[in-house]
């Protein structure tokens, strides 16, 4: 899948900017602060109206403006698409698929997907798990828009459940409603983890190529899926699940209470990354996280392509000049295929000579 066309007004620093693209490689260049991660930030919202750096859309509206519209001509499946986002200040944002409104921000996915990759990334590994959690739901949630049902829904019972138990010794009249809170819950709960346990382990059967590859062969990474401690197969029917995870949230309704915090639940899962059978959040060095974020990032967007046919759309950003040489070339050699957008700095080393390029200067596309 391609995207061809952009145009944006009022997103972020950009006034007014439309740009054709190259099917392969596009470079966008320009100094620190002009508007390039800006610009492939707005890619990315295409493919599931979220950005790895905005909390809300509010954020990606030029500041002193109402409103922020985003339009991608987009090839995929063969067809052409046009996509639009129509971004509003205090109002929820419209989407739309060839004019035609579209309900939920994952149908976008069935269009259109990207995977980013920024200097941020690069630590994937050494962060903490809600980062790699945040990885698996972006991932997920493009290909399987139940999967960002689930975890929407999930998110605010998160919400609720956390609030009752802030406030349950104030209102005791809240704990009422905690045993609902906790069977949809768990329900919910259930379908997230059978979906992240079935992706987790489609990729690693893919990272590890990727890795060895990349390391001469000289290192092993494997994946391992972290779930309920109580789940014993979280690729089993959800109603096995089910079960467990309300057994989890029964033997620890107490300390729950007494901690006033969602203690059960997959909001605190985990995909734990080891290098040769070590953990690599504790023991890998600089290079071998790098290398290890970077694997995942190449073996999701694999997957992707296992599952749509299709490349997505991938976009660096940034993190080329943060790469030696060896590394920069392994990326350059292995994207060959779908279409790439590169942002770097002018003066960076390693910026691929071919491709079409773009310079980015104040919000203005050139
Ligand atoms: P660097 O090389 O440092 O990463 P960049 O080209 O990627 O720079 P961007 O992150 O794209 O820079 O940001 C460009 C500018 O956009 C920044 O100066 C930032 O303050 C500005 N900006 C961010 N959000 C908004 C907004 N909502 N309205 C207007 N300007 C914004
Ligand atoms: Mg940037």
């Amino acid at each position: 899948m391609t995207l061809n066309r952009l145009e944006l007004d009022f997103f972020r620093n950009y006034l007014h900017a439309e740009a054709a693209f190259s099917p392969g490689v596009n470079v966008i260049l320009g100094e620190n602060a002009q508007g390039k991660t800006n610009l492939l930030e707005a890619v990315a919202y295409l493919s599931g109206a979220g950005s790895h750096r905005a909390r809300y859309d509010r954020e990606l509206i030029q500041f002193g403006v109402d409103h922020a519209f985003l339009k991608g001509e987009v090839f995929s499946r063969e067809r052409n698409f046009v996509l639009e986002a129509k971004l509003h200040r205090g109002a929820r944002r419209d989407l739309f698929s060839n004019g035609v409104r579209l309900k939920r921000s994952a149908e976008l996915g069935e269009v259109f997907n990207t995977i980013l990759f920024c200097p941020e990334d690069l630590s994937l590994i050494r962060s903490g798990a809600a980062e790699r959690r945040g990885f698996l739901d972006d991932a997920i949630c493009q290909l399987r828009p139940k999967y960002a049902a689930a975890v929407a829904e999930y998110r605010k019972l998160y919400e609720e459940k956390t609030r009752i138990l802030r406030d349950w010794e104030e209102k005791p009249s809240l704990l009422d409603t905690l045993d609902d809170f906790n069977l949809r819950m768990a329900q919910v709960g259930a379908v997230i983890i059978r979906y992240r346990a079935h992706f987790v382990r489609r990729l690693a059967q893919m990272t590890p190529p990727i890795q060895a590859d990349f390391s001469g062969g000289r290192e092993t990474l494997s994946l391992r899926y972290e779930t309920v401690s109580t789940v014993t197969d979280p690729e089993a029917g959800s109603k096995d699940i089910l079960e467990e995870l309300l057994q989890h949230q029964q033997s620890h309704r107490q300390a729950e209470l007494d901690a006033r915090q969602c203690l059960s639940g997959p909001h605190k899962d985990d995909l734990v990354v080891e290098i040769d059978g070590k953990s690599a959040k504790q023991y890998a060095s600089q290079g071998q996280t790098r290398t290890a974020a970077l694997s995942l990032k190449l073996a999701c967007r694999e997957l992707f392509r296992e599952d749509t046919g299709e490349w997505p759309v991938l976009l660096l950003d940034d993190v080329l000049s943060e790469l030696d040489t060896r590394r920069q070339s392994f990326v350059l050699e292995r994207i060959d295929g779908g279409q790439v957008f590169i942002s770097c700095c002018e003066e960076d080393k390693g910026i691929p000579n071919s491709g079409k390029r773009f310079l980015v200067k104040d919000g203005k596309l050139g």
